[in-house]
């Protein structure tokens, strides 16, 4: 048996699910099917924190919020943070070195939210359940994709075909879309895990995202509004191996030295996990009637929380090349259209992944003169405002060449 629709996203994670919200919200008349091999188990507000939890810029927020999404996701928790502080191991957070990033310098309500990804993918997928445009297939999984002529179909495991014009492949880090579309990766695992749990402190986090560099990697404590911090602390493999399996006063005692008592003593812990970290860049975003958006295409290190940040700009430039040739009564499956969006995206993420990666290798220097030279760096551009705020400001998507469902929505229409 087959069915027919106009595009076929394969994963209704964070990022393919937006895709599939803003093209069916956006576009008149596509029809979208949105396959995923499995949903995380319904969100529910009044229950604890999911353990996944993501630092998500203010273009995410827009982009959110064009999708339909934010309203649910503002009713239920979120976290904002209006401070960020990052220093390392070598010196204490009060000598110079330390960069602080405040809201209120750049004249914004908050840097950030910290949110947790099954919300996010939960309102996202409420959203799509109510869109008449989408039919969203779970538990199913593509067993094989062809491109021929102007048409795409993708087999199902459950034995039905999908036929449309484009296929989107938002199935994450391990994508099955990239691979049975015969696209490379480059890149390399990390030397590191990360751990992650929420804890409560001694201190108060006052709404501040602290992350501390430690010769092995970075320990992150992201402010939750229940007034626990998320913790990121990625490291040595074995190291995140003991520390998830340690008594829990042990953790706790090596978290409390790890974020030298920034919050005071680290006092309790929710469940650990880890998650084994790399690089990884698909060699081409597009191939025939296909393109690959969020960790599909590129996996990066988390140290500066921007992973699903630039899937969502994936997701939001993707969408608007396609709407746009839609309008203008093109094939949006062309390869021009395609090449488009991989133009607009790759050298961006590009640049991410290897500046996130440099950042990453700096902090690992242990020589002593190369210390002196970061935090003379460091204290440099935190005294320098136009300096910080030009970096902080593409952090949280305020500056760059972003789509329009990322921008305000008085640029955004503009534009349109
Ligand atoms: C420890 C850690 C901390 C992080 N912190 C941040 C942060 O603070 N800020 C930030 O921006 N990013 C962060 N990230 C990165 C972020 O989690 C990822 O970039 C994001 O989850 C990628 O979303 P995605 O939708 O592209 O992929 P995924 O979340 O991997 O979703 C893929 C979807 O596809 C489905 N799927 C997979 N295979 C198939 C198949 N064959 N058929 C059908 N469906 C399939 C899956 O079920 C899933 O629903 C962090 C990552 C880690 C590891």
């Amino acid at each position: 048996m087959s069915h027919r629709f106009d595009v076929i996203v394969v994963g209704a994670g964070m990022v393919g699910a937006a895709f599939a919200c803003l093209l069916a919200r956006r576009a008149s008349g596509l029809t979208v099917a949105v396959i995923d091999g499995r949903m995380p188990p319904p969100f529910d507000g009044e229950g604890d924190y999911r353990p996944r939890v993501s630092a998500v810029s203010r273009a995410s927020g827009r982009v959110l919020e064009a999708c339909g999404a934010w309203t649910r996701i503002a009713g239920s928790r979120i976290s904002p943070y209006q401070r960020m502080c990052v220093w390392d191991a070598g010196h204490d957070l009060e000598q110079p070195g330390t960069i602080r990033f405040d809201a209120v310098d750049l004249g914004e309500s908050e840097l950030g939210h910290i949110l947790e990804n099954d919300l996010i993918q939960q309102a996202l997928v409420d959203q799509l359940r109510s869109l008449a445009e989408v039919r969203l297939i779970c538990p199913a999984s593509a067993t094989a994709i062809g491109a021929g002529g102007d048409r795409v179909i993708v087999d199902l495991d459950d034995g039905t075909s999908l036929r449309g014009h484009l296929i989107v492949g938002a199935d994450g880090a391990g994508s099955a879309t990239r691979r049975l579309a015969g696209i490379g990766t480059r890149g390399h695992a990390y030397d590191q895990t990360a751990l992650v749990c929420h804890v409560t402190t001694e201190r108060p986090h006052h709404e501040t995202a602290w992350q501390r560099f430690l010769p092995d990697g970075p320990v992150a404590l992201l402010p939750l509004a229940d007034g626990r911090s998320s913790v990121v602390w990625s490291t040595l493999p074995d190291t995140a191996d003991s520390l998830v399996k340690a008594e829990t006063d042990v953790f706790l005692d090596a978290l409390t030295t790890a974020t030298d008592g920034v919050l005071g003593r680290i006092t309790g812990t929710g469940d650990r996990f880890t998650f084994p970290l790399r690089l990884q860049m698909a060699e081409t975003y597009i191939s025939r009637r296909l393109a690959l958006i969020g960790d599909a295409a590129h996996t990066v290190h988390p140290l500066a929380g921007q992973g699903v940040n630039l899937g969502f700009l994936d997701a939001a430039a993707l969408a608007e090349v396609i709407i746009d040739a839609h309008a203008a009564g093109r094939d949006y499956g062309e390869h021009a259209v395609l090449r488009r969006y991989e133009r607009w995206r790759r050298g961006e993420n590009t640049a991410a992944a290897y500046g996130i990666d440099a950042i990453g290798r700096l902090f690992r220097r242990p020589e002593a003169v190369v210390g002196t030279l970061r935090r003379a760096g460091v204290a440099l551009v935190d005294g320098v405002p136009v300096i910080k705020n030009l970096i902080v400001r593409r952090a949280m998507g305020l500056s760059g060449d972003l789509p329009r469902f990322a921008r305000p929505p008085e640029a955004r229409e503009r534009s349109a």
